[in-house]
């Protein structure tokens, strides 16, 4: 990734993206104090358009005031430096990664003497979990590794490190042959996946997990307000591994992942196998929305 054209905002400036570079004694790199996001840009009619660029610029200084990392820009600043870096690498759609990260000007825990870098990159990236499984759907399996407990990783937070416990179980969920990991929490409920976060559906009503160790999505929060506008029940609660089973549907949501259906858990099929009647329709509303051919949804789209 580091080898190819464009420019990378960096420190308040774009620099090229070959130049973008940090020194091994990076702190962040070495513990993974750092908080991040992941945005997209759609292309509409009028051009490039960012998707919920408040809310995830809001979630990054959250996450910032979470790890108490002092971000030295202003929300206005990233919000530009995030329209600047799609409109200066030409694309027309993107994903964002706007990044905060510890520099190389000490090593010790304390952090008490520490810059604060910002970075913020685009690039062109298709779909998170394969075009084909938007369709088809996911197979998936519980996770051998718990999700974070909430006194020990601060989840509202977009934390680099809290990505270790997703890596490893998306690895061993891929070795397995499955396509991603479904996560529990410490006391054996439904958290999310490795990068997304779940939603089932039975007898109409669509239920999520309660927000402890999960990430607050934003994704998850546009397909309750689509829910909510299509006058579908909702219901955050606690979910056991086998309501997802016995589920009529189930689906993935995210800005990567965007809306992906589940057709399977541990090899018993949701439903009948294939994407529901209910996640076609919240998955066609979340792309029409982003592509800016929803009106009441225009507000969530920033054009760059
Ligand atoms: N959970 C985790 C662990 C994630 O990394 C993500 C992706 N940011 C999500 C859920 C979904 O969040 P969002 O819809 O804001 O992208």
């Amino acid at each position: 990734m580091s080898d190819r054209d464009g420019l990378i905002w960096f420190d308040g400036k774009m620099v090229p993206w070959r130049d973008a570079n940090v020194h091994v004694l990076t702190h962040t790199l070495h513990y993974g104090m750092g908080v991040f996001e992941g945005v997209r840009a759609y292309k509409t009619d009028q051009g490039p358009a960012i998707f919920r660029l408040k809310e995830h610029t809001d979630r990054l200084f959250d996450s910032a005031k979470i790890m108490n990392m002092d971000i030295p820009f202003s929300k206005e600043e990233i919000t530009a430096a995030q329209i600047a870096a799609v409109k200066d690498n030409n694309l027309d759609s993107a994903y964002l990664r706007p990044m905060c990260f510890y520099g190389s000007e000490g090593m010790g825990l304390r952090a008490d003497n520490l810059k604060t870098h910002t970075i913020v990159a685009a690039w062109e990236w298709g779909s998170y979990l394969g075009a084909e499984n938007m369709e088809k759907g996911l197979r998936i399996k519980t996770s051998s590794f718990t999700r974070h407990h909430v006194n020990i990783s601060m989840c509202k937070a977009k934390a680099n490190g809290h990505y270790i416990n997703s890596m490893l179980a998306l690895q061993e969920a891929l070795t397995d042959g499955y396509d991603e990991a479904l996560l529990l929490d410490v006391e054996g409920f439904v958290a999310e996946g490795s990068g997304e976060n779940i939603f089932i559906i039975k007898n109409g009503v669509i239920y999520t997990p309660d927000l402890t160790s999960a990430l607050n999505g934003i994704t998850r929060n546009t397909i309750t307000a689509f829910a909510n506008d299509l006058n579908y029940e909702i219901v955050e609660k606690r979910i056991t591994r086998d309501e997802v089973y016995i589920a009529d549907e189930a689906f993935f949501t995210g800005t990567a992942a965007e809306v992906t259906p589940i057709r399977e858990l541990d090899n018993r099929t949701i439903g009948n196998g294939t994407r529901g009647p209910i996640t076609e329709k919240l998955q066609s509303l979340y792309f029409d929305s982003v592509h800016g051919k929803v009106d009441k949804y225009k507000e969530w789209l920033t054009l760059v």
